[in-house]
């Protein structure tokens, strides 16, 4: 047996959010989506799950596809070395965010979303449906019901946030932007045909331009020391590749120029990443050397 087969089935799903308890820690898939068109899947790569932090990377896209966005005074470019939802730095950081990919970051991003377009999760979902070909792609109401009754850390993030003048609108739309964000229903195949904007430099499917190609390698330069949080380092140890994790158990990673590649196992380590996906995706680099290290 290999060693993601036997890793299937370990950790414990996300309780936080009552919704993501519901699904079957035995569950796994896997995709590998190149540039030149060819998808490749395995496991239950065609069952939804939420998409939760990964949406990060593509709300981020869409903020820094606007020329001399503001974004970067809102918030910083560090790892935090501390869970995607702690509430400490933000007091002594005078309401910064370390990084876009943590919660409050997230939350400022999709604050600066909404202002700028007027409707932050259209858009979003809007790029999603077109990178995916997915007409039907869902903001799922259970997950959003339970997003939002699981909700008071993220409030109390943005309460902090906007307390230091660092939100724009009233903080209850933005959070019903994020809220909304997390809850899309995704599939692996679907996640990953998503993720080949960003491993195209920021070339869109249709083949017009939505990133620089500096912005596109620095949204995955952020991915690799933030995009799992206080475990990027052992991330960047083991597989060696920019990932962004979701505790609907889904890791996207980014081959930039070659692939983008989805790993979904719904069960979780402590630090909210899934555990046959890392090892899927550990397994996925030595073979193929991908590893950017
Ligand atoms: N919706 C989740 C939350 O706000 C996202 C966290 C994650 O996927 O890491 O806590």
């Amino acid at each position: 047996m290999s060693d993601t087969e036997s890793s299937i089935g370990s950790g414990q799903v996300a309780d936080y959010i009552p919704d993501l308890v519901k699904a079957d820690p035995k569950q796994f898939g896997f995709t590998i989506a190149t540039v030149d068109g060819h998808v490749y899947s395995v496991g239950e790569a065609h069952t939804p799950f939420a998409i939760e932090s990964i949406s990060k990377v593509f709300a981020l896209a869409l903020v820094l596809s606007r020329k001399e966005t503001p974004i970067w005074q809102r918030v910083g470019r560090e790892p935090s070395g501390t869970p995607f939802n702690l509430l400490i730095e933000l007091e002594a950081e005078n309401g910064i965010p370390r990084n876009p990919y943590i919660n409050p970051g997230a939350i400022v991003v999709a604050d600066q979303l909404l202002h700028d377009t007027g409707n932050g999760l259209e858009a979003l979902h809007a790029l999603l449906r077109a990178e995916t070909g997915a007409a039907d792609l869902q903001v799922d109401s259970v997950t959003v019901e339970s997003e939002e009754g699981a909700g008071d850390r993220n409030r109390a993030m943005a309460y902090l946030m906007a307390s230091f003048g660092n939100m724009i609108n009233p903080v209850h739309q933005a959070l019903d932007h994020y809220f909304r964000q997390c809850s899309i229903a995704i599939t692996c195949e679907q996640l990953a045909k998503a993720g080949l904007l960003v491993a195209r430099d920021g070339l869109r499917e249709d083949g017009s331009r939505l990133l620089h190609r500096a912005d596109a390698r620095q949204l995955v330069a952020l991915m690799t020391t933030c995009g799992t949080y206080d475990a990027a380092g052992e991330f960047a140890y083991r597989i060696g590749l920019p990932c962004q994790s979701g505790v609907g158990g889904g890791i996207l990673s980014i081959v930039p120029g070659k692939c983008s590649v989805v790993a979904w196992g719904p069960g979780l380590d402590a630090k909210g990443n899934s555990v046959a996906g890392a090892v899927a995706l550990a397994s996925f680099a030595r073979t193929t050397g991908y590893s950017v290290f």
